[in-house]
């Protein structure tokens, strides 16, 4: 059985592990990118030697014992806490908002109790179910506190108005009533010691996988891939696979501008946000904080910047609005659809990952899904059954 993995990101290398070690196999792993690791890539930077997360920072963070298990097998993890701060108008303040967040801003000493009710005033109480983004953040926060830290952030970061995306999109952050300034409240957090990239590859290494860079994958060529590759699994833009033919998914895309400093510390901290509109990044990191156990005499910064998608660009964040949704169900009834022509003599196509399934899938989710994709692949060919298209139901 030979299968072709299209993409070297975290849903492909763990996959490709897992099926190399489960079935007598070979497995190539095309990457159009001249690296593995997809966006999670890391490389030291030459001028200073400090580890820098190229495509934005990566903070490793679950609350599944099997994802932290699997990932340690294949690098060690330090850990790391992300303490964010953001700098806005009225000062420099905690993220996510917790007690110290909410006494700093509105000039208070409450306790835990007294925060809760006193934030609960503040929330706007007619709004029964949030339906959008601002809804859920007027509830749950009120417009100070809302417009401070959210609203410009938002706009930034996705274009569009908060009342256009999702209520979820909020609720990955917290809002804490304790003075914990912990980023994320998953159990299990840390980074790679010898960052992402180096975890992948050591996932990659195994003599039924072949790696190969810089090769794109054109749908195109599927079927002159018949009788080469029995199943290829594409984790790129499912869009994309389709050329676009029902229109093109809606991305943020983010760029990072180097700031050219030679202090050996800029920030003082790993992340801070500027959810401030008239400020046009979205935030600034500052590598070395991410890597606390290293020391470096010089320091690598980035200011990034969030933009929708153009031609050339690398998908980020999938906007999921209405439009979107409505296009992604065309391209998932179209991948079904292609199932069947696995009779007409082309390759089996499966679709995994963030960007083939077009959802905000955080590192650990993504590797839990490809974790049990490969499960139900490697079921479905030692019974001889049909393989799965999709890991997940249409969402
Ligand atoms: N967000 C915000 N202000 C902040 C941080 C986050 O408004 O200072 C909003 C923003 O809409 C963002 C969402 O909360 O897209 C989720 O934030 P998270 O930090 O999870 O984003 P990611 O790390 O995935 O970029």
């Amino acid at each position: 059985m030979k299968f072709l993995i299209v993409g070297a990101g975290f849903s492909g290398a763990v996959l490709a592990r897992q099926l190399a070690e489960a079935l007598d196999c070979r497995i190539e792993v095309w990457d159009e990118r001249e690296h593995i690791a997809g966006n999670c890539h890391t490389e030291r930077d030459a001028a200073t030697g400090v580890m820098v997360h190229r495509y934005g920072p990566h903070i490793f963070n679950t609350d599944s014992t099997e994802v932290w298990d699997y990932v340690r097998r294949f690098g060690e993890f330090r850990p790391f806490t992300n303490r964010v701060k953001a700098v806005t108008a009225r000062g420099v303040f905690s993220l996510p908002i917790n007690l110290l967040t909410i006494n700093q801003f509105f000039g208070k000493a409450m306790g835990p109790e007294e925060a809760r009710e006193f934030l609960r005033s503040q929330g706007d109480a007619s709004i029964g179910e949030p339906s959008n983004f601002e809804e859920q953040a007027l509830k749950m926060m009120g417009r100070d506190i809302y417009e401070t830290f959210f609203k410009g952030y938002t706009i930034k970061q996705w274009g569009c108005d908060p009342k256009e995306l999702p209520a979820s999109v909020l609720k990955r952050l917290p809002v804490r009533f304790n003075y914990d300034d912990n980023y994320y409240d998953k159990p299990h957090q840390g980074i790679p010691a010898e960052g992402y990239t180096a975890l992948m590859q050591n996932m990659l290494d195994h003599p039924r996988i072949e790696v190969r860079l810089g090769r794109r994958f054109e749908p195109a060529q599927l079927g002159g891939l018949a009788g080469v590759f029995d199943q290829v699994v594409f984790t790129g833009p499912i869009d994309a696979f389709f050329g676009h033919s029902e229109g093109r998914l809606g991305y943020r895309t983010v760029s990072f501008e180097r700031i050219d400093t030679d202090v050996e510390d800029f920030q003082g901290n790993a992340v801070i946000n500027y959810p401030e509109l008239s400020v046009p990044w979205t935030r600034i990191h500052e590598h070395k904080h991410f890597a606390p156990w290293e020391r470096h005499e010089r320091t690598a910064v980035f200011r990034e910047y969030s933009t929708e998608t153009g031609l050339e660009d690398a998908p980020y964040y999938p906007k999921r609005l209405a439009p979107d949704k409505a296009i992604l169900k065309r391209y998932r009834a179209m991948a079904e659809e292609h199932r069947c022509s696995v009779v007409a003599g082309r390759p089996g196509v499966s679709f995994l990952g963030r960007l083939a399934t077009y959802r905000y899938l955080d590192m650990a989710p993504a590797i839990g899904e490809a974790l049990d994709f490969a499960r139900r692949l490697i079921d479905g060919v030692r019974g001889g059954q049909p393989l799965p298209v999709f890991p997940n139901e249409e969402t």
